[in-house]
């Protein structure tokens, strides 16, 4: 799948729409979801042009991804959720209805998140 450089956080990469920045460095933004499902839920996006989880863990490079994960657990413990806990999750594909098509991961965290995955739908 080709990158679409008109999907949503490209856009707000380019500065064309805003969002509510909580990390940023040379390879990584982070900000806040704008339909957040649990009291603190950031999603972490690389500066890259990547289209899902499967395409930045084969063809980003060695500092794009420790940059990556190290952001990742940066900023859930700035947002104090080491202690009480998080997820994290990111969507590839049809079957994880992955709805943006620029590789994110979600953090969850500030309440009990329940069990691990839930029911498919119907
Ligand atoms: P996914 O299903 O993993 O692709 O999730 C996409 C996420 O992006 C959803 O949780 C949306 O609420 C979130 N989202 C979509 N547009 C924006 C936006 N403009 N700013 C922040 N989050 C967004």
């Amino acid at each position: 799948m080709a990158y679409d450089r008109s999907n949503v956080f490209a856009r707000i990469l380019r500065g064309e729409i805003p969002c509510k920045k909580v990390f940023e460095d040379t390879h990584v933004l982070a900000f806040n979801d704008i339909n957040p499902q649990t009291p603190t839920h950031i999603l972490v996006i690389p500066k890259g042009e990547y289209v899902s989880s499967d395409d930045f863990f084969e063809k980003a490079s060695d500092a794009e991804i420790a940059a990556f994960m190290r952001a990742v657990g940066r900023i859930a413990r700035e947002h104090g959720l080491a202690a009480p806990g998080y997820r994290i999750l990111a969507n590839h594909g049809r079957d994880a209805h992955q709805e943006v098509p620029h590789f994110h991961v979600h953090i969850f965290g500030g309440r009990d998140l329940g069990r691990m995955i839930g029911k498919a739908p119907g």
